[in-house]
C-alpha cells in the first residue's frame, strides 16, 4: 500500500493500474526491444485514456488535474514502464511554455491538440554546445518582414523525430560575442526546412524516442514567438522547474518497482536450503532501499504540493529530482545484486530494463551536478 498525501492520489493509482493491465503489460517488452521508432498508435491510446494532457488546463482541453495527481500518474506509469511515463510527461513539458507564456490565440490553437495526443509536441532546448550551459544557444532566428528565418540544430530532443510542433529556444539575431538574447518560438514541423532524425542505440527509455532536429532556412511567423523577445531562457528554466518534479516521480516509481521485485524474488529464491530473504545481507539491502524510497517519495510530493499552492518550489524540485533519481539508481543497483544472474539477463526479470531506463533520469532536465548547483545557489546567494 503506497502512502498518499492526498486521497485523490489513490484514484489515479487505480486508473493507471487498470490501463497498465490492459495496454502496458502486453506490449512494453516489445516496445523496448524493437528498433527505435516513435510508437504513434500506443501514444494515441494514452491520449484516448486521458493520460496525456493530465495537468494541462481544462479550459484548453487538458485534464486539469493538480500537480500532486499528475506526479502520482508519472510515478505509477513509471512503476509499470518508465518510457510510457515519458510518453505522457514530454507533452506536458513541451506544452507548458505555450499555456504559461503564450497568447490566448496560441493557447487555443495548440494546447487542445497536444492535450488529447492528436499532435505530438517537443521541447527543443539542447544543442551540441548548449547542454548544461543551455543559454549558449547557437540556433539563430533572423527577422525578415513578418517571419523568423531559423537555422541551426537541436540534439537529444524527446520526440524530436516525430513531433508535429516544437517549442524551439534560439537566439534572435546574429551569433556574436556575449550571452545571446534567447526567445521561444512555436514551430510547425511540416513546413519546409525541418528535418527530424531518430537517435539510435539509446540505453533505455526506448519506447519514447529521442531525436536530432535540423533547421535550414526554416520559416515561422513572428507571431509564433512566445511571450517577450529575450525571455526565452527564463521561460525554459521555469518550465524545467516543474518538469523536474516529474523526473523525481519517475525515479520514485522505478525505485518502488525495484523494491517490490526484490522483496518477491528474495522470498522465493533458495540458496543454502532457505530463501535468500532470511539472509541479513539481503534484509539490509531491502531496508536501505525501502527507507531511501520513502524519503524520495515525501520530497517529491512536497515539491508538488508547493507547486499546487502557488508557492516557490524550484529549490524543492531540484532537491527532489537529485535525491529521487539517485535513490532510483541505488534501488535498481541493489535489485540487480539481489537478483544477480536473473537480474542481469533480461529474459528472466525486468531488472535489466529498469537498470537501463533509470540511468537517464540523472542526466536529463538538468544533470545531478546542475541540480547541486541550483540547490547550493539557493543557500549561498
Ligand atoms: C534521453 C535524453 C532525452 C533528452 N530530452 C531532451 C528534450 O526533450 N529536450 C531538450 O532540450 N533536451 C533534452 N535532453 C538533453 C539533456 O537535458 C542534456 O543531455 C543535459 O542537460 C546534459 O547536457 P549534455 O548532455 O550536453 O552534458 P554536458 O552539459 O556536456 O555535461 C557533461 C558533464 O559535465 C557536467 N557539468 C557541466 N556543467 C557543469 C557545471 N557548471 N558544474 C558541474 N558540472 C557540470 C555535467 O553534469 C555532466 O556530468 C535529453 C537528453 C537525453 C539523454
Amino acid at each position: 500500500m503506497r502512502y498518499n498525501v492526498d486521497e485523490r492520489q489513490q484514484a489515479v493509482r487505480d486508473r493507471v493500474k487498470e490501463f497498465a493491465e490492459k495496454e502496458i503489460i502486453p506490449v512494453f517488452q516489445e516496445l523496448d526491444r524493437k528498433p527505435e521508432a516513435f510508437p504513434k498508435d500506443y501514444y494515441r491510446k494514452l491520449g484516448a485514456a486521458g493520460l496525456i494532457g493530465f495537468a494541462m488546463p481544462k479550459e484548453y482541453g487538458g485534464g486539469g488535474y493538480s500537480n500532486i495527481e499528475y506526479i502520482t500518474l508519472i510515478e505509477e506509469l513509471s512503476y509499470y514502464d518508465a518510457p510510457t511515463a515519458l510518453l505522457a510527461a514530454v507533452p506536458e513539458l513541451a506544452t507548458f511554455p505555450i499555456y504559461a507564456f503564450g497568447t490566448e490565440e496560441q493557447k487555443k490553437k495548440y494546447v487542445p491538440k497536444c492535450a488529447t495526443g492528436e499532435i505530438i509536441p517537443a521541447f527543443a532546448l539542447t544543442e551540441r554546445e548548449a547542454g548544461s550551459d543551455a543559454a549558449n544557444q547557437q540556433t539563430v532566428a533572423m527577422i525578415e518582414g513578418d517571419e523568423f528565418v531559423i537555422n541551426g540544430e537541436k540534439i537529444f530532443i524527446m520526440h524530436g523525430d516525430a513531433c508535429n510542433i516544437a517549442v524551439l529556444f534560439c537566439r534572435i539575431g546574429e551569433v556574436g560575442e556575449g550571452r545571446p538574447k534567447v526567445s521561444a518560438i512555436i514551430i510547425e514541423t511540416d513546413n519546409p526546412g525541418f528535418k527530424g532524425f531518430t537517435l539510435q542505440h539509446k540505453m533505455g527509455m526506448r519506447a519514447a524516442t529521442t531525436g536530432r532536429i535540423e533547421l535550414k532556412d526554416f520559416r515561422a511567423p513572428v507571431t509564433n514567438q512566445l511571450g517577450e523577445t529575450g525571455k526565452g531562457f527564463r521561460y525554459a528554466m521555469q518550465t524545467l522547474d516543474g518538469a523536474r518534479i516529474g523526473v523525481a516521480a519517475q525515479g520514485v516509481g522505478m525505485a518502488q518497482r525495484a523494491l517490490d521485485e526484490s522483496v518477491a524474488y528474495s522470498k522465493k529464491r533458495i540458496a543454502f536450503g532457505a530463501p535468500i530473504a532470511k539472509l541479513q545481507a539481503i534484509q539490509w539491502m531491502i531496508a536501505d532501499m525501502a527507507t531511501r524510497l520513502e524519503a524520495a517519495r515525501l520530497m517529491t510530493y512536497k515539491a508538488a504540493q508547493l507547486q499546487d499552492k502557488g508557492e516557490k518550489f524550484s529549490l524543492e524540485a531540484a532537491q527532489a529530482k537529485l535525491f529521487s533519481t539517485e535513490v532510483a539508481n541505488f534501488c535498481v543497483d541493489r535489485a540487480m545484486q539481489i537478483h544477480s544472474g536473473y537480474g542481469y539477463i533480461g529474459e528472466f526479470s525486468m531488472i535489466e530494463k529498469l537498470y537501463r531506463d533509470q540511468r537517464v533520469t540523472e542526466i536529463y532536465e538538468g544533470t545531478s551536478e546542475v541540480q547541486r548547483l541550483v540547490i547550493a545557489g539557493n543557500y549561498l546567494r
